[in-house]
């Protein structure tokens, strides 16, 4: 299925200069949607896979439909001060700024094989501080999915595990 066209490119947002991949026509699609959860989940099928960690906010959309169909739970990690026990944190750039990102502690333990979702690849910055957290905590990253990996920017290089995506821009 081309899920292309359920990409909209959005000029300037949030920042002058950056192309927003906007997901929203695409989650807003059941076939699309259904698609997209099922090529992720397909493609980690039988490894085992013992938790998905989902990063905030978009990452969120993605990773539980994903867990639920590789029957595992699913982890946040959240921007700084959201969660509610005790968390560790990691900083890290963005295409579009600096940030930080969270994950309780308990929430993954050194028995986890765990696989981790965004929804855009951009810099890798977001997804190397997640897989950062995800080894603090004692957890084994197995792997990277995306909707879209930005790959022109060659955020991929930057992460130290395979990456899958739905989509490439190149
Ligand atoms: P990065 O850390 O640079 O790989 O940025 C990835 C994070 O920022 C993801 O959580 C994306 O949701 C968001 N992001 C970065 N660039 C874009 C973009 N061009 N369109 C949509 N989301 C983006």
């Amino acid at each position: 299925m081309d899920l292309t066209p359920f990409i909209r490119d959005v000029p300037d947002f949030p920042k002058p200069g950056i192309i927003f991949k906007d997901i929203t026509p695409l989650l807003g699609n059941a076939k699309a949607f259904t698609y997209a959860v099922e090529a992720i989940a397909k493609a980690h099928t039988g490894k085992g896979i013992t938790k998905v960690v989902g990063i905030e906010s978009r990452g969120f959309i993605l990773a539980p439909p994903v867990a639920l169909a590789l029957g595992v739970g699913f982890v946040p990690i959240r921007k700084p001060g959201k969660l509610p026990w005790k968390a560790i944190r990691e900083g890290y750039n963005l295409e579009y700024g600096n940030d930080a990102v969270e994950i309780h502690e308990d929430s993954v333990t050194d028995k986890d094989v765990v696989l981790m979702i965004d929804d855009v690849l951009a810099t890798g910055g977001t997804m190397e501080a997640a897989i950062k957290l995800v080894r603090r905590v004692g957890g084994t990253v197995i792997g990277t999915a995306f909707l879209i990996d930005l790959a022109f920017l060659g955020g991929g290089t930057r992460i130290n595990s395979p990456v899958f995506s739905v989509m490439r821009y190149t």
